[in-house]
C-alpha cells in the first residue's frame, strides 16, 4: 500500500529552491505504487511559488500564506506545519536539509513524537518493499542505512543527491489555502534579516564549487577563484582558515562547522584537507585540489590534483576555460 507523504516546499524570492524539487521526487520514491505526494508552501505572498510548482507532478498541494510567515521563525513555521500535518494526515513529512529544515525538522518530530532520519542522501527498498534511507556518518567517512520502526516519518534530503522532478507536459495542480492560526504565545520575534553573502548563487545548490583555503593568502586572493567560478557559472567557498582569517564571509564556510555541498565539480584551492573541511566536501562528485604541498591530504580523496601554486594554476585554468567557451 502507498504512503502519504508530505514534501515541505523550500522557496527564496519568489523562486522554488533546486531541493524542493529534489524532495518531491524522494517524496515520489517513498510514496510508491497507490501513493500521494502532497507538498506544503508556507510564506507571505506564496501566489509565484504555487503556481511555478502546479507544473510538477504530484497529487496536490496547500499554501499556507500570511505576512507573519515572511521571514522564518520556527515558533511561527512549526504552527504553519503543524496545521499542514493535521490536514494531510502524512506517512512521511520531507524537507530540504537546508538551514531551515535542519531546525524546523526536529521542532516538528518533537511534536508528533516521530523518529527523524536526517540528512539522507539515497534511499533503498528491499525486496519486501520496505524502506531504508542512507545518510553520511563520521564526516562522510562511512554510511549506515536506517529503517522507521513507527510513523510517521521525518526525513530531511541533503541538496544535490538526487534527481529534481521533471515539469509534466500538462500539469496543474490545485493548491487549497489553509488557515494560519499562530501559537498562543510567541517565545521571540525575529527583528531583522541580513544577508551575509553576495546572493549570486546559493553555495548549496550551485553544481561547481570553486574553494579557497589559507592557502589564498588574502581577500584579495579570492579575486582569481571568483573569475574562476564565473566562468564555470559556479559559486565560490571556503575554509574555516580562510573566514577566520577575514579573507572572506563566514556563509561560504565549508565543513563540520560550515556548509555541506555536494556539487558535480568541488575545486579545492590551498586547502590542506583536515577532515572537518571534508565532513562538508568529500560527497562531492569530482574533486579536484590545487596545492603546493605533495603531501598534503586532499589529494588522498581528490579525483584529480595539481601540485603547483595555485595564483599561478587558477587562472590559467580560467584562461583556457574562457577560450574554450568562446571557440
Ligand atoms: C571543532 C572544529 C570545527 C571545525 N570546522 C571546520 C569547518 O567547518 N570547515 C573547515 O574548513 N575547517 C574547520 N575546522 C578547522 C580545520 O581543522 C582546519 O584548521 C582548516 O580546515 C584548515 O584550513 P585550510 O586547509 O584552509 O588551512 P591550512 O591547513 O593552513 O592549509 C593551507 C594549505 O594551503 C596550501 N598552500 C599555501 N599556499 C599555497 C599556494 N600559493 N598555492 C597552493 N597551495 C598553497 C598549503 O600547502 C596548505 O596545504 C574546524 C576545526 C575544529 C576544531
Amino acid at each position: 500500500m502507498g504512503k502519504t507523504v508530505l514534501v515541505i516546499v523550500e522557496h527564496k524570492h519568489g523562486k522554488l529552491r533546486q531541493v524542493a524539487l529534489e524532495s518531491l521526487t524522494v517524496a515520489g520514491q517513498i510514496a510508491g505504487d497507490g501513493g500521494r505526494v502532497i507538498s506544503g508552501v508556507i510564506g507571505d505572498d506564496v501566489a509565484q511559488v504555487a503556481s511555478e510548482l502546479s507544473n510538477y507532478p504530484h497529487n496536490g498541494g496547500y499554501v499556507v500564506a500570511d505576512e507573519r510567515l515572511g521571514t522564518y521563525n520556527p515558533d511561527l513555521y512549526a504552527a504553519a506545519v503543524n496545521a499542514l500535518v493535521e490536514q494531510v494526515k502524512p506517512d512521511v513529512v520531507v524537507f530540504g536539509h537546508t538551514a531551515i529544515g535542519r531546525d524546523i525538522a526536529p521542532i516538528i518530530a518533537a511534536d508528533l513524537e516521530a523518529g527523524q532520519v536526517s540528512d539522507i542522501v539515497g534511499l533503498v527498498t528491499d525486496d519486501d518493499g520496505s524502506i531504508s534511507f542512507i545518510r553520511p556518518i563520521y564526516a562522510g567517512k562511512a554510511f549506515e542505512r536506517r529503517q522507521f520502526l513507527t510513523g510517521p516519518w521525518i526525513v530531511t534530503v541533503r541538496p544535490n543527491n538526487f534527481p529534481a522532478i521533471t515539469r509534466g507536459e500538462t500539469e496543474q495542480i490545485e493548491f487549497t489555502p489553509l488557515a494560519f492560526t499562530p501559537p498562543a504565545s510567541e517565545r521571540f520575534v525575529v527583528r531583522e534579516t541580513v544577508q551575509a553573502s553576495d546572493g549570486k548563487r546559493d553555495l548549496t545548490e550551485a553544481s561547481v564549487v570553486v574553494s579557497g583555503g589559507r592557502g589564498v593568502k588574502s581577500a584579495d586572493g579570492f579575486r582569481p577563484l571568483e573569475e574562476l567560478a564565473n566562468v564555470l557559472d559556479g559559486a565560490v567557498g571556503a575554509s574555516r582558515a580562510a573566514c577566520d582569517a577575514g579573507y572572506c564571509d563566514y556563509s561560504l564556510q565549508i565543513g563540520q562547522t560550515g556548509k555541506v555541498v555536494t556539487p558535480d565539480v568541488y575545486i579545492a584551492c590551498g586547502i590542506s584537507g583536515a577532515i572537518q573541511h571534508l565532513a562538508g566536501m568529500s560527497q562531492s562528485k569530482l574533486i579536484i585540489a590545487i596545492n603546493k604541498d605533495e603531501e598534503a591530504p586532499i589529494f588522498g580523496i581528490a579525483d584529480y590534483g595539481v601540485v603547483g601554486d595555485l595564483f599561478e594554476i587558477v587562472p590559467k585554468l580560467t584562461e583556457e576555460l574562457k577560450r574554450r567557451k568562446i571557440g
